[in-house]
């Protein structure tokens, strides 16, 4: 992984934010820019230095992963250390992590930090992490072929009497038996009228024949995250069922040939929903067209109606119309694809040409 361009890059975005420092304190993003995980870790980076901190727990596995910043061991309180560190740097504008930092958090060091401005920043190792490097997309590649296997493991399973809880469960022994590091959401399986509810908790209400049944999971490679819906029915599809798969799969088309760069996530959206409302069911159409994905399952860029964001070449998004008639059933199709150069590449395989019939 490009550490130092990483933290070049964000030294660069420093003085247009108005600090003279970050203090980064969102794991994931602590993850992407200096390569730890573990649930305590903080990196401050200033024009200079780039320091790393965390408690006792982690030496041994900060010493391993840590790269490309000073580690310090804290007994109690990160501002024990991170005064010095600051002093030393010269440093006294420092930007917080505003959509992830607690208030408590924010009051505490404010109190503790003689002398130092704390400035409330917005995703700036966000916007950083949307490209993508060419070792970024071969492991979404790869958490994206094990949600593909599972899913084709997972369609031998399915039939009358068994219950959606058991194959979410099923799903996720599958993808971690296949070298998942862990699935990358909790799976959701929705059957007959509860395919319907966007995101549902499998319960253990029996598959019927008819129903259809859709599957939303994914799985986390290295701590990179898939993304994938399919729907399926159980047993010979109603035409009614055939239509709103056929409109759902349209409006996916639609959406996957909208995304470009410099395509508007407000764009993409709209192409998507254009073919749904079209067809008379865009008031079921209750969610947007899709979201990044990446070490988070759900990160920038969205697009949305409401998205103020605009594609760049190697942001990797989903692309899930649905239609959910409630009652009787909803149809979701879900892939990822990546922003390329001259358009974009769907990089899941997992069929979706017609309405599997199990
Ligand atoms: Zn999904
Ligand atoms: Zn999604």
């Amino acid at each position: 992984m490009d550490y130092e361009g990483r933290i070049g890059r964000l030294r660069e975005s420093l003085a247009g934010a108005g600090v003279e420092a970050l203090l980064v304190t969102n794991l994931t993003n602590v993850r992407y820019l200096c390569g730890f995980s573990g649930s305590n870790g903080q990196l401050l980076v200033s024009s200079t230095a780039t320091t790393f901190f965390t408690d006792g727990r982690y030496r041994a596995r900060a010493a391993d992963l840590v790269q490309g910043a000073d580690v310090v061991v804290y007994d109690a309180n990160l501002h024990e250390s991170l005064a010095p560190a600051l002093a030393s740097a010269g440093t006294s504008t420092v930007g917080i992590e505003a959509a992830t930092m607690p208030v408590a958090q924010r009051d505490h060091l404010d109190g503790k930090l003689e002398g130092v401005d704390l400035v409330a920043t917005k995703s700036l190792v966000e916007e950083l992490r949307r490209r993508k490097e060419p070792e970024e997309v071969s492991l979404l590649r790869e958490a994206i072929r094990i949600g593909d296997e599972a899913f084709n493991w997972a369609l031998d399973r399915l039939g009358p009497g068994r219950t959606e809880r058991e194959i979410a469960l099923e799903l996720e022994v599958e993808m971690r038996r296949r070298g998942a590091d862990s699935v990358s959401f909790e799976p959701i399986v929705g059957s007959g009228p509860l395919s319907a509810h966007i995101h549902h908790t499998p319960s253990d209400r029996e598959l019927a024949a008819g129903d259809l049944v859709l599957l939303d999971f994914g799985a986390r490679w290295q701590g990179y995250c898939s993304d994938l819906t399919r729907t399926v029915v159980l047993g010979p599809a109603s035409d009614h069922q055939r239509d709103v798969y056929a409109i759902v799969l349209a409006a996916q088309a639609a959406g996957i040939d909208a995304v470009a760069p410099g395509k508007s996530g407000v764009e993409c959206d709209a192409a998507a929903r254009h073919v749904v409302d079209d067809a008379g069911y865009g008031e079921t159409f209750g969610h947007g067209l899709g979201h990044g994905v990446g070490l988070d399952i759900h990160e920038a860029p969205r697009l949305h109606k409401t998205s103020e964001d605009t594609l760049v070449v190697a942001d990797v998004v989903t692309v899930e119309p649905g239609i959910y008639v409630s009652g009787s059933g909803g149809v979701r199709i879900e892939d990822c694809v990546l922003v390329t150069e001259d358009g974009s590449e769907v990089l899941g395989k997992a069929p979706k040409e017609s309405l599997i019939e199990l």
